[in-house]
Formats: structure tokens, sequence, C-alpha cells
């Protein structure tokens, strides 16, 4: 009733028995996981076919359920441990360590690392020792769960609101390592926002290569006192993200000094500025290559206009031949000036023309969010081409109008509003048409004004017999309320 249907997934897991070795009618619980060396051989063969990568185990048995081709699940080698049953009436034990038996001679795979503890000693015991040896386990665990052994005690004790009673997870300490910083890099971004990153000796940490940590941004920076040559403690925020911790004091340089915070941009050489009383360092150039070059990037992107084959290393080289020094020139780009490029053939030469060509057909949605207007994402940019249809219309309109697009709220319309006002911005809005590309919205008509509404993100069945209208017209109504995604299913669905 609630979430994704995956039993046919689940049946093509080795460890879940297709049959129990005994008749019994049973609700049984458990956890799903990837081995780790099924995980490594995964992301290899990922690697290997450009596919991108998946960040750790968890993410991708869950990735892996929720296929809707079994044998896609199947060929990602999961497995499994049982650890519970719903109710203890069919299984014929009074103890959690006999009920464990009780799966494991139905058929069902537990961890063969459980143990009873006779006190708490013993779990201090055990929890030293499973620290050791976690790094050894053929697959990632975060903590150790105690629960009461005896079963008319667990259901004695009950549950509260949330938890039960009667278990208790132990977590371990996130993973640390430690490396030393040899560098502080500044990038600008796309907006503008320069950001520093610790370049640092690369490290094993929880599973990956370690080698960079975003230190997000100065004020982060003279906070923690991280400085070039500094030993420093590294965990991963949310089992992913590298961070630093902390400088090791005892491993510090005593003649170091504080980091000093450049004034000036990297890639233009500008001085740099707070906005307002934004902690981000910006600048403000508006000529910067490094963020034309974001912008470039941004422009070309698959959720924009899709322009294969324009990557950052080409876009590089297209600014320092002064190809090109904004968006438009991306479209005056000849088959010559491509040729020139580093390890760039005629075929590539004229495939990036004919991708750049196609992206003139695009719908308005992807131009407006290729254009990098602020607080305008692929969300908003929809929104706003559905609703004005075209780019002279969205360029008249105030902002009043485009607040009052549902989801669309005055931070979006101001942003807008602001960006058409800019003289520059109309320039290249008027080159670009000028150069053939498209300015009108060729998608979907408008999604329904209620996108929270009643229906949304909710499955909808008809059936029997129906006595105000006929089942077309219900469905025709059920499509008007619902987003597009739900329409199609419907009208895949009901007969
Ligand atoms: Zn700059």
């Amino acid at each position: 009733m609630i979430g994704e249907d995956i039993t046919q997934n689940l049946k093509t897991i080795p460890s879940i028995p297709q049959k129990l070795n005994r008749p019994l009618t049973v609700e049984v619980r458990g956890e799903c996981y990837m081995p780790k060396d099924s995980f490594m051989r995964l992301n290899e063969r990922r690697e290997a076919e450009g596919q991108p990568v998946f960040a750790n185990p968890r993410n991708a048995a869950a990735g892996s359920l929720r296929q809707l081709d079994s044998r896609v699940t199947a060929d990602r080698k999961l497995s499994t441990f049982m650890y519970n049953v719903a109710d203890f009436d069919p299984i014929d034990a009074r103890t959690q360590s006999d009920m464990l038996l009780e799966l494991t001679s139905l058929g069902f795979t537990t961890n063969p690392t459980n143990r009873v503890a006779e006190s708490l000693d013993d779990v201090f015991a055990f929890i030293t020792e499973y620290t050791g040896k976690r790094d050894d386990l053929p697959y990632g665990i975060d903590g150790i769960v105690i629960k009461v052994n005896s079963l008319p005690r667990q259901r004695a004790l009950g549950a509260t609101v949330k938890d039960p009673r009667w278990e208790i997870a132990y977590k371990f300490p996130p993973e640390e390592a430690q490396t030393i910083v040899r560098d502080i890099e500044w990038t600008v971004g796309r907006t503008g926002v320069v950001t520093p990153t610790a370049v640092m000796d690369p490290v094993q940490l929880a599973g990956t290569t370690v080698a960079r940590a975003s230190l997000h941004n100065p004020d982060y920076l003279v906070e923690k006192d991280i400085r070039v040559g500094d030993t420093v403690l590294l965990h991963k925020a949310g089992d992913i993200i590298p961070e630093i911790s902390n400088f090791v004091a005892a491993k510090r340089d005593p003649n170091s000094a504080p980091y000093v915070i450049p004034t000036h941009c990297p890639s233009c050489g500008a001085e740099l500025v707070h906005l307002d009383d934004e902690v981000a360092l910006r600048c403000i150039n508006p000529k910067c290559p490094a963020q034309l070059a974001e912008q470039l990037n941004h422009f070309a992107s698959r959720n924009a206009m899709n322009i294969d084959g324009l990557g950052p290393r080409i876009i590089k080289q297209l600014f320092e031949k002064a190809y090109v020094t904004d968006v438009a020139d991306l479209y005056r780009l000849t088959f010559d000036q491509l040729v020139t490029l580093d390890k760039f053939g005629e075929k590539s030469a004229t495939n990036l023309l004919t991708a750049i060509d196609n992206s003139r057909d695009n719908s308005l949605e992807r131009l407006l969010l290729g254009l990098g207007i602020r607080h305008v994402g692929a969300k908003a940019g929809r929104l706003l081409a559905a609703e004005f249809g075209d780019i002279d219309a969205l360029m008249a309109a105030d902002e009043e109008s485009i607040a009052a697009i549902a989801s669309v709220g005055d931070t979006i319309a101001d942003s807008v509003v602001t960006y058409f006002e800019n003289a520059d911005v109309q320039t290249l809005i008027d080159e670009l048409k000028t150069l053939g590309v498209n300015m009108t919205y060729t998608g979907a008509p408008a999604e329904p004004a209620n996108a929270d509404g009643f229906f949304n993100g909710k499955r909808v069945v008809l059936t029997g017999k129906l006595t105000q209208m006929s089942r077309p017209e219900a469905t025709e109504w059920l499509e008007a309320q619902a987003p597009r995604s739900l329409a199609a299913f419907l009208k895949k669905r009901t007969c």
C-alpha cells in the first residue's frame, strides 16, 4: 500500500529461499545489503562503461532493489540477513538466539556473528572485538545492535511510539584519517563565488581515496585555522563527503603562520568582495574568464542546452583561443576553428557542430536554465516557460504576475525581473534570437496550478461502475488534476 513493490526483485536474491524447509506462515524481517566485493566490481564495471559510480554500498543496494527489471537486481549480487519475525507464535523459540536458529533452519540467512552476552562486560568486549574486526567483514557496518534475549521479556517491554524498548544500537565513532595539506586552491564558480579547497596527500578513508576537501568559505577556513603544511584529521560527513575535522596541533610547524585569504580573483585578478552580509567571497567582474567558462559549462550541461561533447576541456581551449567570450559565440563557431583544437579531429568537430545546431531547437525551459538566472533551477525554468510560452512574454512580465505562478515565489520573481532588466542580457537574448535559438516553449502544456494537490504523487485506479461520469471522462478529469508524470501513468494503466 505504501512504497514500492519489490517482491520480484527480492526473489532474485539467492539468500532468500524460494520455499521454506517446512510449511509455515510467518512474517520475517531482515536487511538487504551489498557485499563489499559486489560493490567494488559493480563500480569498476560502471566506470568502464562510463556510467556514474555509486557513492557507497548502501546507495547501491537501495538502487538495485528499486530496479524495474529484476534481471538487473539479480546481476547486482545482493545478500540478506534476517533478524526478526513479526509474530513469534508460529516460531518455536523463547529467545532471540533460538529464533535466529529457527530462521536458519527454515532456510533464511542470519548474521553468523551474533552472540549471547551474559553481562554488560560481555557486550563491551564484543564491541571492542568488532571495532577491530570491522574492516575485515565482507560488508560494511556502522554499529552493533544489542537486544534483550528473552522473547517474553521483549514482549513485556514493548515499544515507545518510535522505538522498541528491548533493543538499542551502538554506533561506531566516524572513521578518521590523517594527512598533510599541501595547498589551498581557490576556484571561481559560475556566479563568481570563490571557494577554497584543501589539496592533500591522498589517503584512504572509509572506502575511498581522498585528496581534496572543501573548506567552504573564508570564514570557515579562518575559524578552522587550517594552514598549508598542517597535518589534519579527516572524516566523512554523512559517510560520503570528506571533511577536515581539525588540524593536529602537536604536528604543526611552530613557524607556520595563519593562512592569508586572497584579496584578488585567481582567474582575472579583480578585487574580491563580500556582497551584502554574505560569508562568500566573490569576483564581480562580469568578464572574468573563469566565471564565463563555468557559465558555458552550465549552458551546455545535460539538463540545460544538452550540447553533447562540449565539456570543460573544450571550453577552456575555446576561451584560450578567444573563439568564444559568451554563450552566443557558441552558435558562431566554425568547422575551421574547431579542428584547430587539441586532439580534436574532423569527426569530433562535425559532431560538436551538429550538437550545437540541434540545441537551437530546445524548448524554452532549457534555455532559461542554461542562462543561469539566480534561483531559477530546472523546475522553476519549466514553470516559467510553460506559463509564459515565449521569452518576450516572460521579459515583459512584472514581478507580481511571475510570483503568481504556483511554487514560484517572490525570490524567483525578483531575480527574473532583475536579470532581464540588464541591458547586456537583453543584447544577449537578441543575439541568440538572431542566431536561430528557439525562444518558445514546445513542451507539454502547463502543469495544473495545484501541483501540491490531492492527487499529486498518488496512484489512482479506476474500477467498478462509476455513477457520475464515464471512465474516459473520469480519466480525463484526473489527468487534468495530475502532474504530467502521473498523467502518463494513468494513460498506461486505465482501461
Ligand atoms: Zn575573476
